[in-house]
Order: structure tokens, then sequence, then C-alpha cells
């Protein structure tokens, strides 16, 4: 592998229809920016590319819903999502967005091309028609009775009850989405891509790439499953106006399915990036070049599009023998990070924005904790308390700390002047080993995908630094052996250099931050990850001023958090009857105090989409409480009401605001929620029991 080796990297299109969370970034985009940031260090021509995804048929939904167009629910989303990208530090070379008319002459070229050479083949099915507004329905604009439990408002594409997936033709007594009437079996054609014949090659495919870079044992098991299955031709096209349209007699109402176009979304982001660099044919560097490495960071649940689909796509164009395309080398796909114990869910408001963190909290201290709990193998869980501890405890107690001595000692007795290096003792040495083998260690583990593992081998370095200042004691030999104490020193300062360079694909805005309080050239982010174990600091080298590099986050701060955890009733959405916490005792139960309030006040938080801001008397006392019932209730609906409020809970500020007690809520796991009233009309301040 020469250092001048090219590395494509790209990271699953998110979808246009909501706000990205902690769980996507766990996903695809944290691994995939650390990943590019160490490739960058390594000295390799890395292009990192994302984009928006927004096709489908759930943003003309959500379009119809909010009466707006579909453009404008993109937009939406499309600016939110790459705000928020940008402030979690991800290092996108270009993040482009699928309505472009660029991607959109991209994907007609391939559609195209695979009708005039006869691989897309043209089918005639059955399907649901609305005769009053006039239109074919997708699935998911079919609702109706789910086969399998029974639930009556079931999804033509999914039952969001019991998550069996469906077709529309499965559903008893089908209804239109659109004017509510039984809808009318019709035929239409479409154009199907043959995936069934590509089996073998992309069986082949997969053995090979994963002989060649070590495929994820969970990527494999999910092709395994598929292969076993047998792959199935899948439609291209269908009756929709939101879309890339296609230039074909018959397919004027139809557009291209969106699975089709947003695999594509990774070569127009290239040539997106190519235009705005000046260099229109750049992107072919990347993407046509035998010699690229193209490595595709997603979710488990875009597995097969990026295993198997996207691979055969790219192989059917590549047999046209114009233009090849490289596949991907790897598809390192992560499994789920859940939040407190449970699936994210944005109708449940189970979760947290990513936007909404980063109001409250540092995008470093994110990371680093994300990147210790990533879902490599299995899913994993976010929770407040493990944030705090891996914040104050690692973040702030191991790195942040040896930062802080290191450099204050160094201004205190050495007037801020890197003091001279001496002869090396046994102490020192030992130091300088790990520090000479962590580059590579950490470094071979973030080549085969194991992020966690080599964030591990860092801190490893991190503890040893902060042991070797210990044991070196130059607060003792500064009085007893100032040459020793010196040495101390500089090596300490050299192996702060290290640790900025080692940490920057973890915690970016940091690294930055501690190479300019070591007032050192350049950007840790531009150095070499190999010379990171080097000792290049030279005697006298003036420091910068010394900051703190990680503050602690406070016991009141997570309590907050966990509180307004409560203010959402927790249920999975799947299970018809959630799991209670077991058996009380009745002088437990008597320990929360409960009393009757009257909502004088509602109104929302401005920077909140949960969140509503109320005045409550209880009795003779109005009290102030921040309820995660935005989603539910418009603010004008709740005056005036009764509601059950918990009298006694230690109060919390959510999103700046004082909350003094929480509204009893009910939620039945279909994502529906409703505040608890007394069922007849009672004074304010009476006890609930
Ligand atoms: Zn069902």
């Amino acid at each position: 592998m020469t250092t001048s080796q090219r590395i494509l990297i790209t990271a699953a299109l998110p979808y246009a229809n909501g706000p990205i969370h902690l769980g996507h970034l766990a996903g695809a985009y944290l691994p995939a920016d650390i990943y590019a940031r160490y490739q960058r260090l390594k000295g390799r021509d890395v292009l990192f590319l994302c984009g928006s995804d927004e096709h489908g048929v759930a943003i003309t939904i959500t379009a119809e819903k909010e009466k707006i167009t579909p453009q404008a629910v993109v937009d939406r989303y499309h600016e939110m999502n790459a705000a928020a990208f940008a402030r979690f530090g991800m290092s996108f070379d270009n993040y482009s967005r699928t309505s472009l008319p660029l991607h959109h002459d991209t994907t007609r070229d391939f559609l195209l091309a695979f009708r005039k050479r006869g691989i897309l083949k043209e089918k005639k099915e059955k399907q649901f028609f609305d005769e009053k507004a006039g239109m074919f329905l997708p699935d998911r604009y079919v609702r109706g009775t789910c086969p399998v439990c029974g639930n009556p408002d079931a999804r033509g594409d999914q039952c969001e009850t019991c998550g069996t997936y469906l077709d529309p033709m499965q559903l008893k007594e089908p209804r239109s989405a659109i004017s509510g009437d039984p809808p009318v079996v019709r035929e239409t054609t479409h154009l199907y891509f043959p995936l069934g014949e590509f089996q073998d090659r992309i069986e082949r495919y997969v053995k090979e790439r994963d002989a060649r870079d070590g495929w994820k044992e969970n990527v494999l098991q999910y092709c395994r499953g598929w292969f076993k299955e047998g792959l199935q031709d899948r439609a291209v096209t269908r009756d929709l106006s939101w879309g890339v349209h296609i230039p074909l007699p018959g397919y004027e109402n139809k557009v291209v399915y969106v699975w089709f176009d947003a695999v594509l979304g990774y070569i127009s982001s290239a040539k997106e990036w190519a235009l705005r660099e000046g260099r229109p044919d750049a992107w072919k560097e990347y993407w046509l070049d035998p010699a690229t490495k193209y490595v595709a960071f997603i979710g488990k649940d875009n597995v097969v599009f990026h295993t198997i689909v996207f691979p055969a796509m790219l192989m059917a164009w590549n047999d046209g023998g114009k233009e090849q395309f490289v596949l991907p080398e790897n598809v390192p796909a992560n499994e789920f990070l859940n939040f407190e114990g449970q699936k994210f869910s944005k109708s449940r408001g189970w979760g947290i924005d990513v936007q909404d963190f980063l109001d409250k909290f540092p995008a470093d201290p994110l990371r680093y904790y994300l990147a210790g709990a990533l879902p490599e193998y299995r899913d994993s869980d976010f929770t407040w308390r493990d944030f705090q501890a891996k914040n104050n405890n690692e973040l702030a107690d191991i790195f942040g700390n040896f930062v802080n001595r290191t450099l204050a000692f160094a201004h205190r007795m050495f007037n801020g002047i890197v003091p001279e290096r001496g002869p090396l003792n046994d102490t020192d040495n030992e130091a300088l080993a790990v520090l000479a083998r962590t580059p590579q260690k950490a470094g071979e583990l973030f080549e085969q995908y194991r992020f966690r593992d080599g964030l591990t081998e860092v801190m490893n370095l991190a503890r040893a630094a902060n042991k070797y200042f210990n044991d070196s004691e130059p607060w003792k030999t500064a009085r007893t052996d100032p040459a020793r104490c010196a040495t101390a020193i500089n090596i300490s300062v050299q192996l702060t250099r290290s640790l900025a360079i080692l940490m920057s694909p973890i915690v970016p805005s940091s690294a930055e931050k501690l190479w300019q309080m070591l007032r050192l050239p350049g950007k840790a982010a531009t150095q070499s990850w190999d010379d990171a174990g080097a000792l290049p600091i030279p005697d006298a080298h003036v420091l910068g001023t010394t900051e703190i590099l990680f503050a602690k986050i406070e016991d009141e701060t997570i309590a907050g958090e966990i509180s307004a955890l409560g203010n959402v009733p927790a249920a999975p959405p799947a299970a018809p009857v959630a799991a209670g916490p077991g058996p009380v005792m009745i002088d437990d139960f008597k320990k929360i105090d409960l009393r009757v309030g009257k909502i004088l006040k509602a109104e929302r938080l401005p920077k909140s989409e949960k969140l509503l801001k109320l005045q409550v008397a209880v009795g003779p006392e109005t009290r102030q409480i921040i309820a995660g019932i935005a989603k539910h209730y418009a603010p004008e609906d709740l005056v005036g009401k009764n509601v059950v409020v918990v009298y006694n809970l230690r109060p919390a500020k959510l999103m700046g605001e004082d909350s003094q007690g929480m509204l009893l809520a009910a939620s039945d796991g279909s994502g529906k929620l409703a505040i608890v009233v007394p069922a007849e009309d009672i004074a304010s301040g009476a006890i609930v029991r």
C-alpha cells in the first residue's frame, strides 16, 4: 500500500424526511468520519462523500400532511441535517442532495443505458388505483387491516403494530390514504432490474472482497440470508410524481424507484464536488480508477442495497465496457444504537436530535462517547449517566488532565518554554516504547474498522502518559534533580503533541485547540499519523497559552436530561403491552406526591419540537412545568384542563427553563399519547392516590 493510495469513502445518504439523531451518528457517520480523518493523517488521497436522499413516498406523505410541496420538505431537512453534520464535525468533502438536476441526469444515464442494452425488463402488474384521486397508489398510500395482528390502520408496506412486512394486496378492507375510498385494482407497467441474474456474480464478489479486506460478520450474515432466499428482480419505476422522471414513452407519470436513484447519489456527489473544484472530470480519478479503495459506511438497515443491489447495478454498467466503476471494497455496517434501553422513535419523542444535543454539549464529548460505544458487533445503548461518566472520568480525567498538568507545569516551572531533554532513564524509555507502538497498533485497528478498539489503544497511551508523569514526580525533581525534571517535562510535552494527532480523528476540535496551546505550526489534522510517535518539538520551543480542554458535566445537568425523559412515556412501539417494572410496596408508591393541577397557560418552546412550557395552578401555587407533549397537543387545547402533577419530583432545567414537576400521561405503544385527567371537575391541589 503506497501512501498516495486513493480512498473513496461514502456514508449512507440520510433520508430528508426528519432530523438525524444519535443512532444515525453511531451507525454510519461517526465511523466514516473517524476513518476519513485517520486516512488523511496516513497521507492517503481521500474523497469523503455524502448527501441527502430526497425522493420516495414518505416525503410526499409528509408534504401532503403538512400541505406543502415535497421540495419544501426536503429543503427543510437537507438544511437541518447538513447543519447538524457540520456542528458534529463531519469532514465531508461534499454533502450533496438527490433533488439536484445533476443527480437526475446521472440516474437517467444509468436507467436509459440499461434500457437500451435490454437489461431492464418491462412487466405488467396489478396495483391499487384511487379512482377519485385518479392515480395509482404506492404501497404506503394504501391502508387497511393487518392480516397478521388485525391492526385496522396498517400501512401497505408494513404493519407498524406487529412489524410484519406487507404487500398492499394482503391488507383486508384496503382504503386509499388519499381519498379514504376503497381502491380498485388496475394493471400498470414497470421496468424491472434483473437482480436474480446477478446472484452468482454477487456471491463471488462478496467472497472475494471479504477475503481481501475482512468484511464484518454481521454484514456477511445478512448477505448469506439473502443469497439463501434467492435474489429477486426489483421494480425500478413506480407510479408517483415526486422523483427522477423517465423520458420513455408510457412512463410520463412514473418516476425512478428511490432505491435505484439513492445509491447513485454517491456518484453525483462526486460529480458535484469535481465541478466545485473547477475540475469537472476529477470525480473519475476516484470512481473509475481500479486502484481506488472504495469503502461504503452504512447502518444495518441499508446492507442489502450496498452489498448486493448497488454492486449489481455497477456490474451491469461496467458490462457495457465504456467506463468501469469501482465496487465497494468493504461495507462496514454497524448495528443499532438504542437510547436509554429503547429504540429511537421520532413518533414517540424518544431519543435526542443531534442539534438539540449540541445546543447543550460540545461535539467532542459526544464523539468520544459514541466512538467508545459504537454498535460494531451488536446493538449498544446511549445513556446519559454513561455519557457523563465517559466525559468526566476518561476524556477530562485522563486525556484532559494529562495535558493540563503537563502544560501547567511547563508554564509554572519553565516559563512556558520546553526544557531540554537529557539522557533517558528506564521510566522515560518505558513511556516512549508505548508511544512508539501506539500509532501502528491503533492504525491497524482503524484499518479493520474496529474503531472502539483503536480508540482504546490511543487512550491507553494517555493512561501511560499520566502514569509516566506520576512516576517521574517532576514536582520533587524540580528541587532535587532539575535536569531530570526538565527531561520528564520535555517528554510529557512531546506526548501531548502525539495525543493531539492520534486523538484528532475522534475529537477533532479539541485536538486543534491543544495544537494551538502547543503553538506548533500547521494543524493537528494535517500531521502524519506515522510520525505521531516521534519527538520533534525542539528544546526551548515556546508554548502558547493553556486552557482547560474538557469541562466536566455536572450531576444536575445530567439529572435534568434524565427527568426530561420521564416526560416522555416509554413503551416499545411493537409491543402491544409494555412490560412494567414489577411490583412495588405501598410505601414506595406513597413516596410519590400526586396532585390535581389546572393548566393556566401553555406555550411552545421556540427551539424544541417536543416541549411545551406550562403554567399549572396546584392549589394556591403556580408551577412552571416543561412537558414533552408538543407533538400531541396544541398549547391552546390545554388551557383550562385539569391534569395530574407529580408534585414532589425534583426540579430540573430543560432547554434552559425551570421545570417543577411533571404531568402524568399514557401511551399505548402506537405513538399515541394522552394526558391523564380527573374524570370530574375537582379543585386544583386535590391529592391523588
Ligand atoms: Zn400487524
